[in-house]
């Protein structure tokens, strides 16, 4: 099937272009690398053994090491599991009001009108029931072009039935439309709530005879042992300032009471790695917590970073992020006191003693303040960052999975907390104690255990809800109103002129065909794809057609869709169809002159036909929507003509246009859709308005701009891949308890909420964070213990119905001092930087730059004041563990979206990003990692794969050398003006800089220099589970520009260097002081 190529489209054919590149080019062919090597987890495979026929497996994302199924044959894996991935609909229970009244399907449409389409000779059979009154409606035309479909007989030779080793269907039929949508009760993590199907009977499952309450699925591996080998070794970090005692940064340095004993804050590194472990100190007698510059007063004047200026102060004596330590164990709790995580960005290992992994759960500050004057005082934020579907190190045990029977978990039945090692046993194990209402209930019969003398229960070892702090439950009927959904993946593909001609509609293409194959299979896996332009395409893929019909629902105002089983049809049955029509579809569309687009009526007519099960939407859009429902202006452009109204002005262009939108959104949630939207574009698109559709149903958006045909392809195809591979749950409820004195104020993130106690998320996957903000409404006991407990109820990809439970308990305190050692900055800074680009659309550019600075200076100031001993007032001093603070708040206001030089789509997409940013990733977003490449062969690095990182400052740049920045989204390699020849032969495979084509795109040639350079681009896209969209910049035009507004360390239009943000910050401290 050769067909002409259209201008700027790279491959009509599959045939001649045989994937994305290689992200991995150590490993030609293997497409798979990107997922291969994140974490090799076992996505979109059965678990190993049914429910109820032994013991419980572990959940799937169960870190079992298992590599991806290699590319075509895909699932040789046969499904063992009730069904790969089905999800129940809504939790009903306690119908919400303003749930939507069952819609019924559009009755029918005009069949077979021709339309200008270049396909064939309209079907003899109309696809649809008869509509006859209702002009406009879908019309229905074989797909067809030019080059001619290939027919498909009734008889294609798909395999009809599920595939061998497919389990027939273990779950009800599916409600009829309409059933089970009320809304999830607003108990839904408080009281009993349902979906999913009934999990295995309680006799199934071995259980001591004692306690037949509660079969618990004992771990199959004892605790990981502590890592050796396969451990990234990295370099260790550049040497600590000697003006700054104290742990380098890479390990908050804690020591005093609250923590225990020395040897209790983290366990040693294994193996002997030295690490930068300080010896922990105790007591506050020389304040070791503390660390101290000498800033003179004199020197705040302007200019005082300038190298050999004025300034006194050495600028590599100031407080810089160092690489990441070595791979420590990190043990969630110790002598009944919980352990101050390492930071988000290290690499570690984590022990659950009792305490969630940090990964899952991370608050601001690991001791709590007792009364909200201390808070206050200390100028920090109390908050929880919670991820609750974390990816966890291979090397950790996986999270247990306990199945009560029929009745269920054992909550509080006042709160409905979940039983959860702190909660206490009491009179002989007869009544416990919840650990957030503090009311006393009596223990479940069947659940009864004796107390030891230690007063614990005898068997809390043996059961991983009286030891760990996370564990996943297995949910009864209650938790579930219709039988799980199957699972829909459903492809919306932007095919306007625009699309078409630069690449966006065959790069779509070629990545979706490439990605089905890692769709769960089995018979319970539905597909759907549309296109669009002006109008709407349906395909009927139903393997009985001669071939798929293009239905086309010509009405964008009024949008109605074609038959939902027409549309939607199981994978298995309809592959075929689907590839050639994948093949087909950027030639069927390549004479389109097509300019305009329907986005918004194609996003609501691809809800209309999945709305009765729900599942994920995944949309291609290469140009503004400018017909048909949802129709958006080219605002941008209107808004720097009225550049003179001003800021007021220029923040609209940041929030929706309108409410047309997030209305559609509320609905999309309501009925279980996630929205993910892949902009390939070349223009504005206003991604303020569309970009809420996303954040409202747990979706994502990723872009591509300006999207180029030759180098994003690889990434469109990785983003898409990991999209549908990494860890993920759907129809998910999430409920944050905490202990009596503290409440939550706020959720922030990518979900939808309609009660204010709980956020629906119709999906939720590993990357996803949501910010929980907290505050006190009673005074908490001086050391006491304080808990917070997710608990997030959700689907697995399998089908199960699961409680991911995540408790954290932390000793409030009275001191301030015990405060600003426990402070957390990596959460700290997350906290900070979701806040402004929170704010950011809704308040003036400087009020957001002054918050953020203030509350750095807050914090500093509470802990100068009552804190340090030293008086001069000549010295800044600064807490051990917020050292950094300054620099990364500096970094924040110079970042992105906090600046109005650039385009107001990327600050929307800025903002919709860090929106459910987790913790790991917030500081490299600011503040990024940048490594010299020009010397990766010859710099001995211990044999880390990645150089230690070098400050964003101009003054660690050469002209003679390369260097490479990311911060976990893009990548920029930089070019100087007198990079040695032999550099960039072996780099580039070009002899000057000025050859180097600018649509960069990396490969691999075949020495030392580049292979090391490979190496390191894919370390940090495992690290970072992203395919970075690397850029190329060269020193004197543009692109070097922009490599040189990430030196937030510089003084720049946008700001003030990191030593004069020092001297500032030192002022307004002594300012408030006095
Ligand atoms: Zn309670």
């Amino acid at each position: 099937m050769v067909a002409p190529v259209p201008p700027g489209a790279p491959r009509p054919n599959n045939q001649q272009y045989p994937g994305p590149p290689n992200f991995y080019p150590g490993s030609q062919g293997n497409s798979n690398a990107l997922a291969d090597n994140m974490q090799n987890l076992s996505l979109n495979r059965p678990p190993p053994m049914m429910p109820g026929s032994g013991p419980r497996p572990p959940p799937p994302f169960g870190q079992a090491p298992q590599s991806f199924p290699q590319h075509s044959p895909a699932y040789g894996v046969p499904q063992r599991g009730p069904s790969p991935m089905s999800r129940p609909g809504p939790p009903a229970g306690l119908a919400r009001p303003g749930a939507p009244p069952p819609v019924s399907q559009p009755a029918g449409f005009l069949s077979n009108v021709p339309l200008n389409r270049p396909t064939g000779p309209p079907s003899s059979q109309p696809p649809f029931g008869s509509r006859p009154s209702m002009p406009g409606g879908p019309v229905a035309q074989p797909v067809a072009s030019s080059s001619g479909f290939p027919a498909f007989g009734p008889s294609g030779n798909v395999a009809a039935g599920p595939p061998p080793g497919a389990r027939p269907i273990a779950f009800g039929s599916p409600p009829p439309v309409g059933s089970g949508m009320s809304m999830p009760p607003s108990g839904m993590l408080g009281g009993p709530v349902s979906n999913g199907h009934q999990m295995a009977g309680s006799g199934e499952f071995p259980r001591g005879t004692q306690f037949p309450g509660g079969a618990v699925t004992t771990p199959q591996t004892p605790y990981a042992q502590p890592p050796s080998g396969p451990f990234p070794r990295t370099a260790p970090s550049m040497p600590p300032p000697a003006t700054f005692p104290g742990a380098p940064h890479g390990r908050p340095a804690v020591s005093g009471l609250p923590y225990g004993p020395p040897s209790a804050q983290v366990a040693p590194p294994p193996l002997g790695f030295p690490g930068p472990m300080q010896p922990p100190r105790y007591g506050m007698g020389p304040l070791p917590n503390q660390s101290m510059t000498n800033i003179p007063t004199a020197m705040g004047q302007p200019g005082a970073a300038a190298p050999g200026g004025p300034a006194r102060i050495d600028p590599n004596q100031i407080p810089r992020p160092g690489s990441s330590s070595s791979p420590t164990v990190f043990e969630t709790r110790q002598s009944n006191q919980a352990n101050p995580p390492p930071p988000a960005t290290s690499d570690y290992v984590v022990r659950d003693t009792g305490n969630c992994s940090p990964r899952y759960m991370r608050c601001t500050i690991n001791q709590i303040p007792c009364t909200v004057d201390l808070l206050s005082t200390s100028g920090m934020q109390l908050a929880l960052m919670v991820q609750p579907l974390a990816q966890s190190h291979p090397s950790e045990e996986p999270i247990q999975v306990v199945d009560f029977g029929e009745g269920g978990p054992v909550r509080c039945s006042r709160c409905k907390g979940y039983i959860n090692p702190f909660m206490k046993f009491i009179d002989q194990g007869r009544k416990f104690i919840c650990n957030f209402c503090g009311y006393t209930d009596e223990t479940p019969r069947d659940y009864h255990c004796n107390l030891g003398p230690d007063g614990r229960r005898r068997d809390v070892d043996e059961r991983p809800e009286l030891c760990r702090g996370t564990v996943e439950f297995v949910a009864t009927k209650e938790y579930m109103v219709r039988d799980p959904m199957p699972a829909v993946y459903f492809f919306l593909i932007d095919v306007s002129m625009n699309a078409i001609q630069t690449g966006a509609t065959a790069a779509a293409c070629n990545a979706i065909q490439q990605v089905l194959s890692d769709l769960p299979e089995g018979p319970r896996t539905f597909v759907g794809i549309a296109t669009f332009d002006s109008t709407i395409h349906f395909y009927n893929l139903k393997r009985a057609l001669q071939q798929p019909l293009m239905l086309i629902v010509p009405d964008v105002q009024d949008v109605y869709t074609p038959l939902e089983t027409d549309v939607i049809v199981q994978l298995s049955e309809c592959r075929q169809h689907l590839e050639l029509l994948l093949d087909s579809i950027p030639t069927m569309f390549q004479e389109s002159k097509t300019p305009e687009s329907a986005f918004g009526a194609a996003v609501k007519a691809a809800f209309l036909a999945m709305k009765s099960k729900g599942g994920k939407l995944m949309v291609f859009q290469s140009i503004l929507c400018s017909v048909g429902v949802g129709a958006l202006s080219s605002r941008e452009a209107e808004g720097r003509a009225n550049m003179s109204a001003g800021e007021k002005e220029a923040h609209k262009l940041l929030q929706p246009a309108d409410k047309t939108l997030k209305t559609m959104a509320i609905e999309l949630a309501e009925y279980q859709v996630c929205v993910d939207i892949f902009v390939t574009t070349q223009a504005y698109v206003d991604m303020a308005s569309i970009s809420v559709i996303p954040k409202t149903t747990g979706g994502q958006v990723y872009c591509y701009y300006p999207f180029s045909a030759l180098s994003d392809p690889p990434k469109l195809y990785n983003d898409l891949k990991w999209n549908i591979t990494r860890p993920q749950g759907f129809e998910a409820v999430m409920r944050v308890r905490c202990s009596q004195g503290i409440q939550v104020q706020e959720y922030l993130g990518n979900f939808c909420k309609r009660i204010p106690t709980d956020i629906d998320l119709p999906a939720i996957d590993c990357d996803k964070a949501v910010m929980v903000t907290l505050k006190h409404d009673d005074k908490l006991q001086d050391g006491a213990e304080c808990a917070f407990q997710c608990a997030l109820l959700y689907t697995t990809i399998f089908g199960e119905r699961r409680i991911r439970v995540t408790t954290l308990s932390l000793s409030c305190t009275n001191m301030l001092s015990n405060l600003f050692r426990a402070a957390d900055l990596d959460s700290q800074f997350a906290c900070m930087l979701k806040q402004a680009a929170n704010e950011i659309p809704s308040k003036a550019l400087p009020l957001v730059k002054e918050q953020a600075t203030n509350s750095c200076i807050n914090a500093l100031y509470a802990y100068r004041k009552f804190c340090a001993t030293v008086t001069s007032t000549g010295q800044l001093i600064l807490p051990e563990a917020l050292k950094l603070f300054p620099l990364y708040t500096l970094a924040l206001t110079k970042s992105v979206g906090l600046r109005t030089d650039g385009r107001v789509d990327d600050r929307s997409f800025w903002i919709n990003y860090v929106s459910s940013l987790s913790t790991p990733l917030a500081i490299p977003l600011v503040y990024p990692r940048m490594i010299s490449v020009h010397d990766l062969d010859v710099k001995d690095n211990e044999g880390a794969v990645l150089p230690p990182p070098i400050p964003l400052s101009s003054e660690h740049i050469s002209n003679e050398g390369v260097y490479f920045l990311e911060n976990g989204e893009d990548g920029l390699l930089y070019v100087g003006e007198s990079v040695d020849s032999d550099i960039l032969q072996k780099l580039f495979d070009v002899p000057s800089a000025a050859e180097i084509p600018n649509q960069y795109v990396l490969q691999q040639y075949d020495n030392q220099l580049s292979k090391k350079f490979n190496d390191a681009v894919n370390e940090i896209r495992r690290q970072r589970c992203s395919y970075l969209r690397i850029k190329l910049c060269k020193k004197g035009d543009p692109s070097g520009m922009l490599f040189l507004s990430y030196m937030v360390e510089d003084r720049t239009a946008s700001g003030p260097s990191y030593v004069e943000f020092l001297v500032q910050v030192h002022r307004q401290i002594q300012l408030k002081m006095n």
